[in-house]
């Protein structure tokens, strides 16, 4: 069947495979956003003739205004954070949020509050916010399709309905990233190009930092809790060196159920396009002639304090998950300007969620200025 995306974050690494599946697919594209890459823009639009365009960047924008207007169609181009919210909202099938960080909240929000279903690679929405997006997605009767590897896979082992309403325990994996085994003494002076090489995934800085520091681990518990409603105490989170079991499920029965295949974000997002159908993919086969082993181990939390804050975070409720991921935004952002060592990005989430009890309703804009205090704090403390 033929759908309409909106592509939110289209310039970056799962929006550029998202429009690889569009392009297999044949879907028609009536948006694309993006900050300020305006040459790969300018590139996707003339591709796939969106009706409209959000440069979010106000510069980056103007630059694009000129460039577009040589197309033989030139689409609506909106700009600055208002802009991208207004293209949440206009007629698509799904949006598909792609955006790094905080910064896709908004839009999130206002494409469920105007009836969209929205297919989710930007985790920090439900992180931030996941009390605000699952009332709003629950209130407009609209899904939330995950986009992020393992909730894909959870979702793909929960598709039998009646088998998940005995949901016991999530299976979260992690790949251990870059770092895996090493102490805190030999983790005292590696440096941003150590971080930025993952074993397994080709990602964006952020996620690339984050895989690095178990905070995606975290991060990803958070939006597993807010996703499938199990407490977290209910999600394990399992080391899986390869990369090819993304993750299980166990029923009450303790039968487990995983999803398995090759790391290629192009699986998931396809899945979160064409479900509740499965359709041929460019993603490439798992070749087990070639796959020796799978291994599992357990995260260590004492060296990873990333994770064992997200869990305190997640606990304390409330606005704790939004000051955890405040702070690592902004603690990622100086390490990868060599002002903080890597150790230190741990130390200051986990100062962050130590700092304030944190109470429990919460508005949007209560969001944002839990976002600032936490950045302030870091920024305060380096
Ligand atoms: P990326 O840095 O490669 O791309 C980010 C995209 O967001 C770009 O198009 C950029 O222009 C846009 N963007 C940045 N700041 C913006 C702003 N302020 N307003 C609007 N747009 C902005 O990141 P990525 O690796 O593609 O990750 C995107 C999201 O998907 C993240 O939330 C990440 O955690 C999640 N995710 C990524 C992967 C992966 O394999 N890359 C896997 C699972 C989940
Ligand atoms: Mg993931």
């Amino acid at each position: 069947m033929s759908k309409t995306i909106t592509l939110l974050g289209s310039t970056g690494s799962i929006g550029t495979q998202s429009l690889d599946v569009i392009r297999a697919h044949g879907y028609k594209v009536h948006g694309l956003a993006a900050n300020s890459s305006v040459d790969l823009l300018l590139r996707q639009t003339a591709e796939f003739q969106p009706e409209t365009v959000c440069v979010v960047d106000e510069s980056a924008a103007e630059r694009f205004r000129t460039l577009v207007s040589g197309l033989s169609k030139p689409p609506k181009v909106l700009s600055g954070k208002d802009g991208l919210t207004q293209l949440a909202a206009e007629p698509a099938d799904i949006v598909l949020n792609a955006v790094v960080g905080i910064a896709g909240l908004a839009a999130t929000l206002t494409a469920l509050e105007n009836g969209r279903d929205v297919a989710l690679a930007n985790k920090e929405s439900l992180v931030t916010g996941g009390y605000l997006v699952t009332n709003a997605a629950r209130k407009n009767n609209v899904r939330l399709l995950p986009v992020d590897s393992e909730h894909s896979a959870i979702f793909q082992c929960l598709q039998d309905a009646h088998s998940a309403k005995t949901l016991e325990k999530i299976l979260l994996t992690a790949s251990g990233g870059p770092f895996f085994g090493k102490t805190r003494q030999e983790l005292e002076h590696v440096t941003k190009e150590d971080a930025l090489r993952h074993p397994n995934w080709s990602m964006g800085a952020k996620i690339t930092i984050d895989s690095a520091s178990l905070m995606n681990k975290g991060l990803e518990l958070i939006e597993a809790v807010w996703l499938f409603g199990l407490p977290a105490e209910k999600v394990q989170v399992v080391v899986q060196r390869q990369s090819i079991i993304h993750s299980m499920v166990q029923f009450s029965d303790h039968s487990i159920l995983a999803q398995l295949g090759v790391p290629d974000m192009r699986i998931p997002i396809q899945y979160a396009l064409t479900w509740p159908d499965r359709a041929p993919c460019p993603a490439p086969e798992l070749d087990f002639t070639q796959l020796k082993s799978i291994t599992f181990d357990t995260a260590d939390e004492e060296t990873f304090r990333c994770l064992a804050a997200c869990k305190k975070a997640i606990g304390k409720g409330g606005l704790a998950p939004c000051a955890a991921n405040g702070a690592n935004e902004e603690a990622v952002k100086l390490f990868l300007q060599d002002k903080i060592p890597f150790l230190k990005i741990g130390e200051l989430v986990e100062a962050v969620v130590d700092s304030e009890p944190f109470g429990q309703p919460y508005t949007l804009s209560d969001v944002y200025e839990c976002d600032a205090m936490a950045r302030s704090y870091v920024n305060a403390h380096v």
